[in-house]
């Protein structure tokens, strides 16, 4: 069976080396910096054990997502697994442990695609799988260098290699039991000493993660912050000081190649896009409640415009379903004779520019709709428990409909969905987590379809000429 949030908990105090504001953390299930998030992850893994998600959430004794999906039905029970957990969080937890399950998941359909001449990582990563998948563990991932000094093989020694530099943005990685370290961005053929992935435990001799700023430790209550009190799944910057790294834990070693078809000739990428998409479905689906509810709750809803605008978020709301549901019906074989199937590409590629384009649009539109309520919320619930202010809010802030109590409460979590920092970084996270616009609209054409688009425009073009007649 898989982990209890509490053994989840208590795996996080391992003296792992996490910096906040200049303050190393000893226990980030202690501190008012993370221990929420850290007890909103913990839940995640507590729902598998609840009866009435069980069969949902877990298959041979382990998340679904860690399962290789080998069908149509498979990637559905895969999805049904990550709408749960969306749930859980509205879909603001982004990389919950069924992210990089599933890329594990990816990895384990096609280990033929880390063997090569100078390194051969197959088992390694068939060994991550399983890892993962028993322990039921939480990976996090950094791919992404930052503007210079990148993480670096710099000594070979017995058993293993040596690693310096850093990566940038690793996203729940306070909260993961271990982080892959690796490259997405195509490299230089000579810029072998980068070429290099692998996977190590948090607190591992030399691995710091310094933390951005926490929205959670600056959230005064859950009712003032109802989302960032909670679902801050924290960014920090990912540095390797001469960190040692056993063999049998690299993936790919001094490979230009193999370092980036791990992401993009195995299934994990689409995988990936898969529980990403599912969630942000999610998402869309609390962001339009939360519309319904505002407009209803300042009388706005039966105007005709409102509706309209209501209309179209709804509409959004199932073009981002209709993504999920094409890249599973639009599946696809995995090659290498494992008997793997992966959601569509051309489907799940198009659902990254969807969703980067669409989210500050939603927000926006929201926003619009929701007027400067959002802003004139007394700066904390404690003024209405104030034996003067109360009295004179309860009168001021109702609507015919909501008395202030309830009024306050919806406007300060759209405050925190929509315009507080936190929703400011959701909006960045929606746009960059799965790279670039300049990367993701490279990779549609990678897609392929362009031919048949292209058949299609000379088949009317060879239809007719300059005799042809009307
Ligand atoms: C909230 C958040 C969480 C994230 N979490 C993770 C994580 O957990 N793990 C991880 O590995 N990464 C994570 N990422 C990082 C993400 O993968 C990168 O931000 C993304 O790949 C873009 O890279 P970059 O930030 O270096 O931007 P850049 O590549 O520098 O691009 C920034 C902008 O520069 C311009 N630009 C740059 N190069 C070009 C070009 N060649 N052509 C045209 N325009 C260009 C574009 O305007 C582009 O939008 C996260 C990012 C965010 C915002």
């Amino acid at each position: 069976m898989t982990r209890s949030g509490q053994e989840y908990l208590e795996a996080l105090r391992d003296g792992r080396e996490i910096w906040l504001d200049g303050e190393r953390i000893k226990d980030v299930t202690a501190h008012p910096a993370f221990r929420a998030t850290a007890v909103s992850f913990a839940g995640l893994f507590d729902l598998a054990h609840d009866s009435a998600h069980t069969p949902v959430l877990v298959s041979g004794g382990v998340h679904r997502a860690y399962a290789v999906p080998r069908s149509y039905e498979d990637l559905v029970a895969r999805r049904r697994a990550y709408k749960v957990w969306a749930e859980a969080s509205y879909g603001f937890l982004g990389r919950t442990p069924d992210y990089m399950a599933s890329g594990a998941a990816g990895f384990a359909a096609a280990p033929e695609v880390f063997t090569t001449d100078g390194f051969d990582g197959a088992e390694n990563a068939l060994a991550y799988h399983r890892r993962l998948a028993e322990g039921g563990l939480y990976g996090a991932f950094t791919i992404t260098d930052p503007a210079c000094e990148g993480v670096r093989v710099v000594a070979e020694r017995d058993g293993g290699i040596v690693v310096r530099g850093a990566k940038t943005i690793g996203t729940g990685a306070v909260f993961a039991d271990e982080i892959l370290v690796g490259t997405i961005e195509p490299l230089a053929p000579e810029d072998t000493e980068r070429a290099v992935s692998f996977s190590v435990r948090v607190d591992t001799p030399g691995v710091k993660l310094i933390s951005r700023t926490s929205y959670e430790e600056r959230a005064r209550s859950v009712f003032d912050h109802p989302l960032s009190s909670r679902y801050d799944e924290n960014d920090a910057l990912l540095v390797c000081e001469d960190v040692f790294v056993p063999w049998d834990r690299v993936l790919t070693y001094r490979d230009v190649t193999a370092t980036a078809a791990m992401w993009w000739e195995t299934p994990a990428y689409l995988h990936f896009t898969h529980q990403s998409s599912t969630r942000f479905w999610t998402k869309l689906e609390f962001l339009t409640g939360l519309a319904i509810l505002l407009t209803r709750s300042q009388g706005t809803d039966r105007i005709p415009q409102v509706t309209q605008a209501i209309g179209r978020l709804l509409g959004t709301v199932a073009q981002a379903k209709a993504f999920v549901l094409g890249a599973e019906a639009s599946w696809e074989p995995v090659g290498g004779g494992r008997g793997g199937v992966r959601p569509g590409q051309e489907i799940s590629f198009a659902q990254r520019i969807m969703a980067g384009e669409l989210y500050p649009r939603a927000v926006a539109d929201i926003k619009l709709l929701a007027g400067g309520a959002i802003v004139q919320t007394p700066a904390s619930g404690r003024d209405l428990l104030h034996p003067e202010l109360g009295p004179l809010l309860r009168r001021y802030v109702r609507t015919p409909g909501d008395p202030a109590e309830d009024r306050l409460k919806l406007l300060k979590l759209a405050w925190d969905a929509l315009g507080s920092e936190f929703a400011g970084r959701h909006e960045q996270y929606e746009r960059f987590y799965q790279g670039a616009p300049h990367v993701y609209l490279t990779m549609q054409t990678w897609a392929g379809g362009a031919d048949a688009c292209e058949d299609l425009a000379r088949t009317c073009l060879a239809g007719y000429d300059l005799g042809t007649t009307k």
